[in-house]
């Protein structure tokens, strides 16, 4: 997009504060700072959200971003930012999306909406993937299907585009009409009716008649005739309003005479007379592709290039992966899409890791700019030029003339990096690998990563996300939120959850020992962190880092002094109230108070006790009882300072519990896994880990021998036998052995046979298809660790933490 600032203004119909308007050019817009565009040719959105008050970022934008241009709704102090343009309008969401329909009004191209409850970006990358050697063609980033993502995708147009692919979603009624003037799509795709989302609705019906509106005037609309609903309301739209001109293109794997009838049969889909070659088997993928493929021949494609496009469609890795690379270097894969924006916000996550020697961006040619070359070259290096990067490798010849002022190395291709790797030295840095997806970044990931040990514990970082803003929903907007981190944060690495979590604007870490500050410190971590077990061996580390130590006794708490310098230090005093672990009794406090009295260098920030029984109802009673101590306690330490620190005694259950008790600050654990007691909460959170390994042998066992150690095992007749490798040594308890357990593979259960051994056990996989090298899940998202726990006698709080170091651990995130 390329707009003056003059015509932002009428086109939002915003009003101009400041009292003259700079003249310049606007070319991109961003609204989280943490993902900011820098440079004085953006405009910055001061969104007022439910999380977070845009308004409050204006100053960071100007200084550290040198925005100069501003789109916010509240008042705002000019004489701050004498050489800035701040226009106002009273919803900023809604000025935006005028500036959007005035921009789709502005180019003829063809446009496809696609809306439902699942699948719509599998729908929109697939048909993308199918048209884009074909058509010029602009879509959605990521997901982007919000009252905000629609509109910043269509700014996304540009006059040379043929093809606009863009997603649609709503949380409420009334939302879509929005969106429908914003995209104005010509063909519609509702992909199916779940009951996601569903809480903005009365009914699933009228889910479905708003979501509907998006299709308003398009020509044609593609669906499903085997979901009923969807059916059945299209078919009485048509009845009932005259209005609705669309042609309705059902597709059916049931009624032969629907207008495009589909077969499924292994790999191929067979639509009407002509088959294509699909590279997945599962139902879910082939529906999507269906609705892909029908949309390309909707639009035009001729079947025969749909076919030979077909076999190589790919899943949909979206996420950008974080793990561990070879000579402590940290990696980020990010081979999903490669525009500018996209980028950007890439090395915005490649400077949030830890510090290291040095960023390396390796990149392959950027093709869906809608620049020519030399811009999108003087683009790149004015990017490179503002981030932190000390080194790019860049892949294709469109790169190689790329003027940059740091360490530049270029390949043609991807083989001819490859072919060079061992002749470029990778030591102690954070590696950004970036690149459309046929560039197959990949490669280069797998040769940097360290190969160690096939289990792994994928961390996905979108669910945390998710969770944390559950969480929040509990919380009052001033109440602040701290995170536990104790144990390598639950078992999950503690210095990548702590960088992820201060992104998230978490108020304060809380970890178990000083070491474990001190190393989160040492990775860059600035969010005040609490120790709550501070050894006196630490305590010099503990003051130089400036952690702030639990206190729990006089004793404690003298010898903390001896370290001490003039300089004001904070402390978090913790009350005993019943669980008899750390903790100041009522007798001592007199005390305290005196000692506190006596050193006023020293601060209470925070005053504290934690519930024993916060996920039981049947303890509900005592943790009355634990409020009613530790009021007691806290009212005498406010009078004897005579200030009022801090208060919080919730932890992830009773947050969610027992919400009344949130004070001024909770303390969130095992909720940001996704794990919880509480039944209400439990169907809203999301699983965050998920631990898998894959087969290293298969034999066949025959009747009458045993398998394992001390034959506990013994086979009646003859099958097949897996061999995985994960044993006690990685984490999965002994207890799980012996049929106790089943671990998931290809959809299905295999239960452990005989004992678990050290490093490996054998699971049944009679009547399953498998083959050596296929995964293997031993719990995550749909096979709950709560089973484990269950089965082993324990909770899973155990399960998690207990997980060898040697388990590689990958991060996964939007
Ligand atoms: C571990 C711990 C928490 C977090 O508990 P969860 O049950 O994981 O939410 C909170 N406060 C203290 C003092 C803790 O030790």
């Amino acid at each position: 997009m390329n707009y003056s600032i003059s015509d932002i203004q009428s086109i939002t119909q915003s009003e101009l504060i400041n009292p003259n308007l700079f003249q310049g050019d606007i070319n991109d817009i961003y609204f989280d700072t943490r993902r900011g565009i820098r440079g004085p040719k953006v405009l910055f959105l001061a969104i007022d959200g439910k999380n977070a008050d845009g308004h409050q970022y204006i100053d960071f934008a100007y200084h550290q971003l040198h925005t100069r241009n501003f789109l916010v709704s509240k008042d705002i102090n000019i004489d701050l930012y004498p050489d800035a343009n701040f226009l106002r309008s009273r919803n900023v969401i809604s000025a935006l999306q005028k500036l959007a329909i005035h921009h789709r009004t502005k180019f003829h191209l063809r446009t496809i909406g696609i809306t439902g409850s699942n699948g719509k970006t599998i729908i929109k990358e697939w048909l993308f993937q199918l048209c884009d050697p074909f058509f010029t063609i602009v879509r959605s980033p990521k997901s982007y299907n919000s009252q905000l993502g629609v509109p910043l995708s269509i700014l996304r147009i540009n006059e040379e585009d043929q093809l606009g692919i863009f997603e649609a979603g709503i949380s409420g009624q009334n939302e879509m009409r929005h969106l429908e003037y914003i995209i104005q799509p010509e063909i519609g795709i509702i992909s199916n009716i779940g009951d996601a989302h569903s809480a903005g609705f009365t009914s699933l019906n009228e889910k479905l008649r708003e979501k509907l509106q998006l299709f308003r005037k398009a020509a044609k609309i593609i669906y499903c005739k085997d979901q009923e609903l969807v059916h059945e309301n299209l078919n009485s739209r048509t009845s009932h309003s005259s209005k609705r001109l669309s042609q309705l293109i059902p597709w059916s794997t049931k009624d032969k005479s629907a207008f495009y009838f589909v077969q499924y049969n292994d790999h191929e889909v067979k639509i009407n007379n002509d088959s294509f070659t699909i590279p997945f088997t599962d139902n879910i993928s082939r529906e999507n592709a269906v609705f892909a493929i029908i949309a390309a021949i909707e639009t035009g494609l001729q079947i025969p290039r749909i076919q030979q496009r077909c076999p190589d469609l790919k899943a949909l890795k979206m996420r950008l992966e974080m793990k561990q690379g070879i000579r402590n270097c940290v990696l980020i894969n990010d081979a999903y899409n490669s525009d500018f924006g996209a980028l950007e916000s890439a090395i915005n996550i490649l400077e949030q890791q830890q510090k290291k020697d040095r960023n390396t961006l390796i990149l392959s040619q950027i093709e869906e700019s809608g620049l020519d070359n030399s811009e999108a070259l003087i683009r790149l290096s004015e990017m490179i030029k503002v981030h932190q990067i000390h080194r790019i490798i860049t892949i294709g010849e469109k790169l190689k003339s790329l003027d940059s002022e740091i360490e530049h190395l270029h390949f043609k291709d991807t083989e001819a990096l490859v072919d060079n790797f061992s002749s470029i030295l990778f030591d102690n840095e954070n590696v950004l690998i970036k690149g459309a997806r046929k560039y197959n970044l990949e490669q280069i990931f797998d040769l940097l990563a360290i190969k160690v040990h096939q289990t792994i514990l994928e961390i996905d970082l979108e669910a945390m996300r998710h969770n944390l803003t559950i969480y929040r929903s509990f919380l009052k907007k001033d109440t602040l939120l701290m995170v536990v981190l104790k144990a390598s944060a639950y078992g999950s690495g503690s210095k990548e959850l702590s960088r992820f979590l201060e992104y998230q604007r978490v108020h304060y870490i809380a970890v178990a020992y000083i070491d474990e500050g001190v190393e989160l410190r040492k990775s860059g971590i600035s969010t005040p962190i609490m120790v709550m077990n501070p050894e006196e061996s630490g305590f010099a580390a503990m003051v130089k880092n400036k952690l702030e130590p639990e206190i729990y006794s006089l004793n404690q708490l003298e010898k903390y002094i001896s370290y001490l310098d003039d300089d004001v230090h904070q402390v978090h005093l913790k009350i005993e109230t019943g669980m008899h672990r750390l903790g100041i009794s009522m007798e001592e406090i007199p005390s305290i108070l005196a000692c506190l009295n006596d050193n006023k260098n020293i601060v209470v920030k925070s005053i504290f006790s934690h519930l024993v029984g916060s996920d039981d109802p049947s303890l509900d009673y005592f943790s009355k009882e634990q409020i009613n101590r530790f009021e007691k306690a806290y009212t005498l330490f406010s009078i004897g300072l005579d200030y009022e620190p801090l208060r919080h005694m919730l932890n992830s259950n009773g947050i969610s519990r027992f919400p009344e008790y949130q004070y001024e600050m909770v303390r969130l654990g095992i909720g940001l896994h996704g794990l919880t007691d509480d039944l209400n909460l439990k169907p809203k959170l999301q699983k965050v880990q998920t631990l898998k390994t894959k087969i290293a042998q298969i034999k066949e066992v025959n009747a009458g021998e045993s398998v394992g150690y001390n034959r506990k095992y013994k086979v009646k007749e003859t099958h097949k036998i897996a061999t995985i490798n994960i044993g006690y040594a990685d984490g999965l308890p002994r207890n799980a052995g012996n049929e106790q357990y089943s671990v998931l593979i290809n959809g299905q259960a295999a239960p452990i046979r005989g004992n678990v051994c050290m490093d490996m056990c054998m699971i049944d996989v009679k009547g399953i298809d498998v083959n050596v090298g296929d995964e293997v899940i031993i719990f995550g998202k749909e096979w709950p660790i709560e089973k484990l726990a269950e089965v082993c006698g324990t909770i899973p709080y155990e399960i998690l933490t207990r997980l060898s170091t040697r388990i590689h651990r990958i991060f996964t995130r939007e």
